[in-house]
């Protein structure tokens, strides 16, 4: 590779917060996902990370890898822990001889107990530092909340196509070339972002099949594809679960040097995700309801508890779904995993064959429900370890501490110290279960379940409590105050927030 060109720094911090759980992250968080400093970043090959660097390799410009850390989503990040990063990535920077760019992969919604908007402070504080004239490319996770202080501040942002997410390490690449056609080319990005307060969940929003969220993002890419002036377009879904000032979805357009045109295009796909917001409701079930309802099928039956979900940055400790299969269905054989470090640890103690009686559920974030006690008996004890296969964190290692699979009855429980990010059921499959035996499977996201159950035709959308809710209707925001149903009267043109760098 050569290097006479000048330096490229990377680095970042990625992950997504949820300021109605409480389950405060901390460098532990990042300790269990990745968390790289220096020459360390440089032998990443998978995620966003690992496409930058493929496509930075046989340029001639040199890579200069700051810090990286990347975790599952949690409630909000310590200021101690941004704070410390921040100032590592920071000081690189500064020390850093023959700057020219910056690439910077980011998640878009990551809030710390004081700052809002974590990618808008480190982003500006880069620019600072920098000053005006050398590029930062930013990439996001389409789920972020794009503020004017990130627009502002950086020279071009790309946010990732697919949700589930397969697209990570193409979003790099992508970020990458960008870049060296800015630094190479003389390429000066314009970007142009509109939003409306559009807020909903997940549920309807996958950008595969025929969702409302699929068409649109379908629609922009083939803008993007035939309009030579597109260098990039980002359809934005805000992440609901963090409650800030003006939050929103939209389109990010960047052309070459032509705001105009950025401007235009972007209002006219950002009206349409606006004219098409009453289409993201879901159809929701109570657990009850699902429960009876999927006794009488003679297939597997899965039972979406994604108000639950830790890769929305809730605990995983809700026991309301499996409260309803004791009650309703004791006898059918079904699987659920419950985040509860005490329970595992007492696991762990007693050991594999023993009876213990538990308090299960509940006891990390109490603000959703009350434990469950039951006796079960302890099937098998691991580390809690496993490697993702795909998505952001794919090849790596996910860490849900000490973990038990206990039973009680036909009922099996995966009980581990961490909550992760669920992608392919790779929890469940760590401890080699065989997921076509259950009758109902409990799943705790609001998307990923697709990736391993595509097959199943019985799936119950569960109306639960917890900080990741299948409706925004549930959500008590005090930033946010409003919600798009209230606001059936509003016009695109009330709504509208622009930004522009
Ligand atoms: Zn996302």
């Amino acid at each position: 590779m050569g290097n006479n060109s000048g330096n490229i720094a990377i680095g970042g911090i990625l992950t997504e917060c949820n300021e109605f759980s409480i389950n405060l992250m901390t460098k532990e968080n990042f300790k269990r996902y990745e968390y790289y400093e220096k020459n360390e970043i440089l032998n990443l090959t998978s995620g966003v990370v690992g496409g930058m660097l493929s496509a930075l390799d046989g340029s001639s410009f040199n890579i200069s890898p700051t810090v990286f850390a990347s975790c599952s989503p949690g409630g909000v990040i310590e200021d101690k822990c941004y704070f410390d990063i921040k100032e590592k990535i920071l000081d690189e920077i500064k020390n850093m001889q023959n700057l020219k760019a910056v690439l910077l992969p980011l998640h878009g919604a990551a809030v710390t107990e004081s700052i809002g908007d974590l990618e808008g402070d480190l982003i500006s504080s880069i620019r600072n530092i920098i000053g005006n004239d050398k590029p930062i490319v930013v990439t996001l996770d389409l789920h972020a909340h794009v503020t004017q202080e990130m627009i502002e501040n950086s020279s071009a942002i790309l946010a990732w196509e697919q949700y589930p997410h397969l697209d990570p390490y193409e979003t790099g690449v992508r970020g990458s070339k960008l870049l060296r056609e800015i630094l190479e080319k003389n390429i000066k990005p314009k970007m142009y972002f509109s939003k409306t307060p559009i807020l909903h969940s997940a549920i309807n929003a996958s950008t595969f099949g025929q969702t409302p969220f699929a068409e649109i993002m379908r629609d922009l890419k083939q803008e993007e594809k035939n309009n030579p002036h597109i260098l990039s377009s980002s359809l934005i879904h805000v992440d609901p679960y963090i409650d800030q000032n003006n939050m929103g979805g939209g389109v990010i357009i960047i052309t070459n040097n032509d705001i105009e045109k950025a401007k235009n295009i972007s209002l006219k796909f950002t009206k349409n995700y606006w004219d098409r917001r009453f289409e993201f409701e879901p159809k929701l079930y109570s657990p009850q309801d699902a429960i009876r309802d999927g006794l009488d099928k003679n297939s597997n039956v899965l039972l979406v508890e994604t108000a639950d979900a830790c890769g929305g940055g809730a605990v995983g400790d809700s026991v309301q779904t499996l409260k309803e299969l004791l009650n309703l269905a004791p006898n059918e054989k079904s699987l659920t995993h419950v985040v509860d470090p005490i329970v595992a640890a007492q696991c762990v103690e007693l050991g594999v064959g023993k009876e213990i009686k538990i308090l299960l559920g509940h006891q990390v974030d109490k603000q959703w429900g009350d434990p469950v006690e039951i006796n079960v008996k302890i099937e098998k004890i691991t580390d809690g370890k496993f490697i993702y296969n795909g998505g952001i964190w794919d090849k790596t290692i996910g860490e849900m501490g000490p973990s038990a699979l206990v039973t009680i009855g036909n009922i099996h429980i995966l009980v581990s110290s961490f909550g992760t990010y669920e992608w392919n059921c790779e929890q469940f499959l760590s401890f080699d279960l065989r997921l076509d035996k259950y009758k109902f499977l409990v799943v705790k996201n609001p998307m990923n379940y697709k990736n391993t159950f595509s097959h199943i035709k019985n799936i119950y959308i569960l109306d639960t409590a917890g900080p990741t809710p299948p409706t925004c209707k549930h959500l008590k925001f005090k930033k946010m105050f409003t919600y798009f149903p209230k606001q059936l009267d509003l016009k695109f043109e009330d709504v509208l927030l622009e930004y522009n760098n």
